[in-house]
């Protein structure tokens, strides 16, 4: 079975890749020729997702998923959330990111905060969502250098890791879009 999923983001196709059967291709965006931005306009990870999912089956015809992630910090009413990538601004790096969400929780003690993934699926003219979550909290400061975006200052529940100082793999067992894609695996296999 081949299947796009909506995103070049390396990180990520590689967590998704060693998640899947060996039966199912992946194909990237940048594979099928899909250069052009994608605007991510809605105001929820549903809606995102499906704008992504709905782009590459509409233009190339392909059966396709794509993702959205949402950082959601308590003591924040739920911010970052669908902005996680845009936090600190339009052009915002990850860093830029992270410095924010440290400076608006500076002496703040509920450090609680969860990844939230929805995963959109274009699949034979019907749509599905999954969803996977991951609790946790912000740290103080940044540690660890693997994986991107809030990785450093991001340790799960029951974890004295961040996500950055974690392996793939075990990453990839506990996270919000390993979570979300295991559903997406059970889904594709049963119909497979
Ligand atoms: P996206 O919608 O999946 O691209 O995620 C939006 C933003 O959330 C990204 O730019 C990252 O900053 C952050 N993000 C998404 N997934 C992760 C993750 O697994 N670890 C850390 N940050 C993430």
């Amino acid at each position: 079975m081949k299947i796009v999923f909506a995103t070049n983001n390396k990180h990520k196709v590689k967590e998704i890749k060693d998640l899947l059967p060996s039966g199912i291709e992946v194909m990237t965006l940048n594979e099928i020729g899909c250069i052009e931005e994608i605007e991510e306009t809605a105001t929820t990870l549903e809606g995102n997702a499906k704008i992504k999912s709905d782009h590459v089956k509409d233009g190339y015809g392909y059966d396709c998923f794509a993702d959205d992630t949402g950082l959601e910090v308590e003591a924040l009413g739920g911010e970052p959330g669908v902005y996680s990538a845009r936090y600190a601004g339009e052009n915002a790096t990850f860093k830029d990111n992270v410095n924010k969400l440290l400076n608006a929780l500076d002496g703040e003690s509920n450090r609680k905060a969860r990844f939230r993934t929805v995963i959109s699926l274009n699949i034979d003219g019907n749509q599905e969502y999954f969803e996977g979550v991951c609790e946790g909290a912000i740290e103080l400061s940044p540690k660890g250098t693997q994986g991107f975006g809030y990785d450093p200052i991001f340790r799960p529940i029951g974890y004295d890791l961040t996500f950055a100082e974690m392996d793939l793999s075990t990453k990839g067992r506990i996270s919000h879009r390993g979570k979300a894609v295991q559903k997406l695996v059970e889904f594709l296999r049963n119909k497979a």
